[in-house]
């Protein structure tokens, strides 16, 4: 999607401070973070949202999942961390592209 921010970030068109990827996520810090760990994890295919995926999504958003634990660790976070994922306009979605927030830390800000 060219129009689209996180994909041009995938594309390296737009610099992040990468924290992982491989050939299905990128993982970078959030460039406002909410927490002293803040992640944004996306799939480097363009998905606008949780409400656009199908089943041909199904090994993806499983391997995203079992990935967030393992880069929370990575973080530090061994005592816990909190996920979200804003879905549409009403859900707080500001970027349309499917993104998983990863926050920890000492300032977690609470629900
Ligand atoms: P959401 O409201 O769930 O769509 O979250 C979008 C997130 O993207 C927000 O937390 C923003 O701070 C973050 N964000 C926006 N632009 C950038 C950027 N260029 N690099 C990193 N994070 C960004």
């Amino acid at each position: 999607m060219s129009d689209c921010l996180f994909c041009k970030i995938i594309a390296g068109d737009i610099p992040a401070n990468i924290v992982y990827q491989d050939d299905k996520i990128l993982v970078f810090r959030d460039i406002n973070p909410k927490a002293d760990v803040h992640l944004l994890m996306v799939p480097k295919k363009h998905v606008e949202s949780l409400a656009k995926l199908n089943e041909s999504h199904h090994d993806l958003i499983a391997y995203m999942m079992l990935k967030l634990p393992e880069l929370a660790e990575a973080q530090g976070l061994s005592s816990g961390f909190k996920t979200i994922i804003n879905t549409g306009k009403e859900g707080g979605q500001e970027v349309f592209h499917l993104h998983i927030h990863l926050l920890g830390g000492k300032n977690l800000p609470g629900f």
